[in-house]
């Protein structure tokens, strides 16, 4: 049997993943980790036979020893035990901490070798060449779980890098697609976090929304494919249906096309190259009967622009631009900016911070990070209302 660890058991593609490895035939659990859902995560790890459960947050060892007493798991808490858990041998890990705090545990699991099956976007987005080298080095296999590079994965399959043309990432256009600016700038975080077709996090739900969660996924795409930045297109897909495209040399386009459920993704990551059978809605062309497309309106969101500034500039960008945004957020959430307010805060961290030099290792980019964090909480009173 498969020896998996999920990192981020507690979070909505943790929890898709327990489904997904249930209904395939189960694996042996090795870890599994957590943050404040102390409950949450002593369940999942009961209910898998996981050898060790890890909360991030050293203050909640004690409930979540109390929480497994009696069932043999190991407990353990804070930033180190959550690297120690991701570096036990397993063949294949789940990459689903949300945020830049998924960076050095995945690195961890990448260092053993494992197979990483990557929702994670930001250990791409902020670390990008350098994630990848350690990929190279220790002959860990990279599965992307983010359902459109998922998508562009599967298209390329058997494809040659050089005959490919553009990468054409699908949008659903989040729940603010026909608002005006106006009006988005009054938007509540439960308004934000209300998705049309995906169930999803807290804080990708408001990524979508803003688009940040798209732009992540251009700069992950382009560190993920062979591709320059100008390959790397959007396009407003309201379905859901097309999860991306890949355009070759010969004008042929090859979609993938599936149900909008993490399910399907984590279930092609976790048993490729084979497949399984799961337990998802088939699509029903008949009862669709339409597709829709339209291109993204650039200044309702700018986070698509700042994206491309970011591959552009290359260096630590996407590490400015990921740790600016996660404190964007942090502030919208706690209600102290607008929701368009994130753009701007972002838009200006960078800016500030355009001349940092290129990372030559991974302490560059954590302290990139911490930098970015810190410009941008410096701006949160410059947009608090
Ligand atoms: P979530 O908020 O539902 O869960 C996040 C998980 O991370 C939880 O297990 C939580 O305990 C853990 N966590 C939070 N803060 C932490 C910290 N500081 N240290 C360690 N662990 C911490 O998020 P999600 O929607 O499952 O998304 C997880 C990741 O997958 C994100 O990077 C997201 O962008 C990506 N992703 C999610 C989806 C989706 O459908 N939900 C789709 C594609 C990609
Ligand atoms: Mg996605």
């Amino acid at each position: 049997m498969k020896r998996v660890s999920i990192l981020g058991v507690t979070g909505s593609i943790g929890a898709n993943t327990v489904e997904v490895i249930e209904a395939t035939g189960g694996a042996e659990v090795v870890a599994v980790t957590g943050h404040s859902n102390i409950a949450g995560l002593a369940a999942a790890a009961r209910r898998l036979g996981a050898e060790v459960a890890v909360t991030a947050d050293p203050a909640r060892f004690g409930d979540l020893r109390d929480a497994l007493s009696g069932s043999g798991i190991a407990a353990a808490a804070g930033p180190e035990a959550l690297v120690e858990a991701a570096s036990r041998p397993a063949d294949w890990v789940m990459s689903a901490i949300v945020g830049a705090a998924g960076l050095a545990p995945t690195l961890a699991a990448v260092r053993a070798g494992a197979t990483i099956a990557l929702a994670n976007k930001e250990c791409l987005v902020a670390a990008g060449s350098l994630f990848l080298g350690e990929i190279e080095r220790s002959g860990a296999r990279l599965l992307p779980v983010d359902s459109e590079h998922n998508a562009i994965f599967q298209c390329l399959a058997g494809e040659r890098a050089a005959q490919v043309e553009r990468l054409i990432l699908t949008a659903s256009g989040g729940p603010f697609r026909n608002r005006s600016a106006e009006q988005m700038a009054a938007v509540t975080v439960a308004e934000a976090v209300a998705h049309p077709n995906w169930s999803m996090g807290q804080r990708i739900s408001i990524d979508s929304a803003s688009m940040f969660n798209k732009a992540l996924e251009m700069i992950e795409a382009w560190h993920l494919f062979p591709v320059a930045p100008a390959q790397v297109e959007v396009i407003v897909h309201p379905q859901s249906i097309i999860h991306s495209m890949v355009g070759f040399a010969d004008g042929s386009i090859l979609a993938h096309l599936g149900p909008a459920d993490m399910r399907v993704a984590i279930g092609h990551a976790l048993t490729w190259p084979d497949r399984a059978r799961l337990p998802v809605e088939r699509l029903d062309f008949a009862a669709l009967s339409r597709l829709d497309f339209e291109a993204p309106d650039p200044a309702r969101f700018p986070a698509l622009g700042l994206a491309r500034r970011a591959m552009e500039r290359g260096g630590v960008a996407g590490c400015v631009m990921n740790g600016a945004r996660e404190v964007a957020l942090d502030a919208f959430i706690a209600g102290q900016i607008g929701f368009l307010d994130m753009a701007r805060l972002v838009e200006s961290a960078m800016e500030a911070l355009d001349e940092l030099p290129a990372a030559t290792d991974l302490t560059d980019i954590f302290a990139a990070d911490a930098e970015a964090r810190r410009i941008g909480r410096g701006l949160v009173p410059r947009f608090a209302a």
